[in-house]
């Protein structure tokens, strides 16, 4: 079942704007339209950056921004089941896993107001060295200018959110360009932001195609920072054509788990059926190849495949259902024609039931294969016998991608082992590496990005130090 069809207008300098051209958000289960934005283009996009500029010559002050991000925080408690319902619609995104992204993205507006609030720089001990005898100095935390956000489909709420709140919280106007695929959610948060009172310009959002939108946003010289979320392709490309900006990545991961011959393997299997599938893979970090060694190998395969084959796959509305469809059918397509590919045993799944790719395991694929390195983003694990630990991180380490990593053990030499040798920009030890809390720090190494996430860090990243010396009397 389907909500009532959305109509969303594009927000730019306080003022909700149709173009007279249209973009329809569609069901990825049932195909049907669910919403229509109001489409943007280069104009429209030059109009938000100068609304942004305007905004940011009369700075918010800190208690104000923070009041704002405690606003909406509640909003989004007020109005869960709506943006719940919301992101499952556009994203086709089960209701369980909807319901958390909700409460996920309060909680980032919670942490950012703490932040907010905290934002300050720090004394310099000046008569630490001969030259600064009688001198006071120390640093202000600036805003570091516009910023421009761009935003993956798979989390259209939280993952807008944690590029909103932080920058409301640094004091940074901000032109976001949500997915096309998956507007409606950010929009619905750029209301949010105004009920509460923000001021005109602080926030603008722009809905089109990319490239002609992402342009604007490289090419003008007052967008100081671009946040990216999304694929390693598209957010490389853009930090090699920005140069005199900080572009900041948070990009794929094909996210191995090890499972040491020491492991409660009950646990390790009951983490990867739950965190493989769920939103039928498509989380950066979805468990997707998983190393065991050998003399556990038949014990945790024995206990993962019934676990998975229990999972609900159906309709995203409904509230028991863990796996719904993917985005739509070319990802679909491309996920089978990487399953048929394999060299592995498929030990479940591998097909449709009616449009929706069964959750899948394939045991043993070759090490090159694209399900084995690359990131499928689908409801697919590789299960892989392995007769060390440390063939286990080497494996792990074998692809361009460095996001979160995890390891099950009951040795704390594996655990402090993995936690060092993982190239990875988080471990998690007997916990799934889908793990996320949003104060934590997230990000990746190599292919996967270049900065950290979350409210403390993000707003770090988004000011930048202003240094003051004053000479004593
Ligand atoms: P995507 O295709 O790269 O799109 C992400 C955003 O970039 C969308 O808003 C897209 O706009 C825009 N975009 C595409 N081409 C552009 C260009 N030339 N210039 C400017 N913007 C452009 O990624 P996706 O398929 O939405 O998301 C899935 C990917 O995101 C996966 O790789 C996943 O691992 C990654 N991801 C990473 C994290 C993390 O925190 N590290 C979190 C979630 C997802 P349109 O929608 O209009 O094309």
């Amino acid at each position: 079942m389907v909500a009532a069809l959305t109509e969303k207008r594009l927000l730019i300098g306080g003022e909700w704007i149709e173009t007279g051209e249209w973009i329809d958000v569609r069901s990825p289960y049932s195909g049907d339209v669910v919403g229509r934005v109001a489409k943007a283009g280069a104009r429209e996009t030059c109009q938000a950056v100068d609304a942004a500029e305007k905004a940011m010559r009369e700075p918010l002050p800190a208690h104000k921004r923070a009041e704002i991000l405690v606003k909406v925080a509640a909003a989004l408690g007020r109005r869960h089941d709506e943006v719940a319902r919301l992101i499952s619609d556009e994203a086709g995104k089960p209701m369980k896993a909807a319901r958390v992204e909700a409460q996920r993205a309060m909680s980032t507006y919670t942490f950012a107001a703490v932040e907010a609030r905290k934002l300050a720089g720090e004394m310099v001990p000046m008569d630490a060295a001969q030259a600064g005898t009688g001198k006071l100095a120390f640093t202000l935390r600036q805003p570091v200018g516009i910023v421009g956000a761009i935003s993956p489909f798979n989390f259209p709420l939280n993952l807008v959110a944690h590029k909103l709140a932080p920058a409301l919280a640094a004091g940074c106007a901000v032109v976001l360009k949500p997915a096309s695929q998956t507007p409606l959610s950010a929009l619905l948060l750029a209301e949010l932001e105004q009920e509460a009172g923000l001021p005109p310009g602080w926030l603008n959002v722009v809905v089109g195609p990319a490239s002609e939108l992402g342009d604007v946003l490289v090419e003008d010289e007052r967008v100081k920072l671009i946040t990216f979320t999304g694929s390693s392709g598209v957010g490389w490309g853009l930090r090699e054509r920005a140069h005199r900006k900080r572009v900041n990545l948070e990009l794929g991961n094909s996210t191995p788990v090890i499972v040491a011959a020491d492991a409660d393997v009950s646990l390790a299997a009951t983490k990867v059926a739950q965190n493989g599938f769920s939103f039928a893979g498509q989380s950066c970090i979805s468990v997707q190849r998983v190393y065991v060694e050998r003399s556990a190998y038949d014990t945790f395969v024995a206990a993962l495949i019934p676990l998975v084959e229990s999972l609900k796959v159906g309709d995203p509305a409904e509230e028991d259902t863990d796996v719904g469809p993917v985005i739509d059918d070319d990802a679909r397509e491309r996920i089978l024609e990487w399953i048929r590919a394999s060299s592995g045993d498929v030990l479940t799944g591998g097909d449709l039931e009616g449009e929706l790719i069964r959750p899948t395991v394939i045991a043993n694929p070759a090490r090159e294969e694209k399900v084995s390195c690359e990131e499928v983003f689908g409801p697919v694990c590789t299960v892989t016998a392995v007769e060390s630990v440390d063939e286990a991180i080497e494996l792990a380490n074998g692809t361009r991608y460095g996001l979160q990593a995890g390891i099950f053990t009951s040795s704390i030499a594996n655990a402090l082992t993995a936690a060092q040798r993982l190239e990875f920009g988080g471990v998690t030890v007997n916990e799934a590496p889908t793990f996320r809390s949003d104060q934590m720090p997230y990000g990746g190494v190599k292919d996967s990005g270049n900065t950290r996430e979350g409210p403390h860090y993000a707003v770090r990243e988004m000011t930048e130090e202003r240094l003051v010396v004053v000479e004593l009397p």
